[in-house]
């Protein structure tokens, strides 16, 4: 696993990955069999690089093989015993945990400073914090507790209500429907996908009810960042696996 013990209670627990099906082992927690939560963030399954096809005669074979020794390789990604079977094989590109690059839509580790994509600096959270504190119209939430609710909105239509509260008792929510499959999808890529403590798994709830129901299954961001749009404050960003100099909420309850 290779990373410190996240905390006390956490223990070895395996993940699959969606992508390729290997077997991870990272450090989370178990409710029953459920693997409740967990501390991956890239798969560390070994796939043939497409790139880079096995069929390669001695004289190539020595020149791409020398590809492995450099400096993007510190990223461990190449530094595989599989490589040396003959076959080339890449660490697997799926990402449990990520940061989205806002240029060009790159999956980048959640620590990375330069987007592996565009090659762009990534926007460092707290310099999206400090921009959001300096505008009027702007609220920051730092985010003390988040609360589901299954319920309509104005037409009647059944809605999930998310509301984040800021320990000073401040709060924004964001809404969403998950009656058709194009909604469910939205709902996955708005929200699910970053709120999920244990991501990569196969949970695909169908209604507010059942996300409620589940709520155990999903953790609240570290800062959320609303707008005023008209009369009203939209959420515009949400801030996870914030590491960095801003005190995070302390937890409630
Ligand atoms: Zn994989
Ligand atoms: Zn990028």
């Amino acid at each position: 696993m290779g990373e410190p013990k996240p905390d006390s209670d956490s223990e070895p627990v395996q993940v699959e990955c969606p992508a390729c099906g290997h077997a991870n082992l990272y450090w989370g927690k178990r409710d029953g069999d459920l693997v409740i939560e967990h501390f991956g963030r890239r798969c560390q399954g070994l796939v043939d690089d497409p790139d880079r096809p096995s069929k390669v005669t001695g004289g190539q074979r020595g020149a791409a093989s020398g590809a492995y020794n450099q400096p993007g390789a510190a990223s461990g990604a190449y530094n595989q015993p599989g490589a040396a079977s003959g076959a080339h094989k890449k660490q697997c590109e799926f990402r449990f945990r990520f940061k989205v690059c806002d240029e060009c839509g790159a999956e980048n580790d959640i620590a990375a400073r330069r987007c592996h994509g565009c090659e762009k600096l990534l926007v460092d959270a707290d310099d999206k914090l400090k921009d959001a504190l300096k505008l009027k119209d702007a609220k920051v939430l730092r985010v003390s507790g988040m609360q589901l609710e299954a319920t309509t909105n104005g037409r009647g239509l059944p809605r999930l209500k998310v509301t984040y509260h800021d320990e000073d008792g401040t709060h924004l929510a964001e809404w969403f429907a998950l009656e058709t499959p194009a909604q469910r999808r939205a709902f996955y890529a708005a929200f699910l996908r970053y709120h999920l403590r244990a991501p990569g798994g196969k949970w695909q709830p169908r209604s507010a009810e059942e996300v409620v129901a589940e709520q155990r299954r999903l953790r609240h961001p570290d800062f959320v960042v609303g707008r005023k749009v008209g009369r009203h404050f939209q959420i515009r960003d949400k801030l996870f696996d914030y590491a960095g100099r801003y005190r995070k909420a302390v937890e409630a309850g």
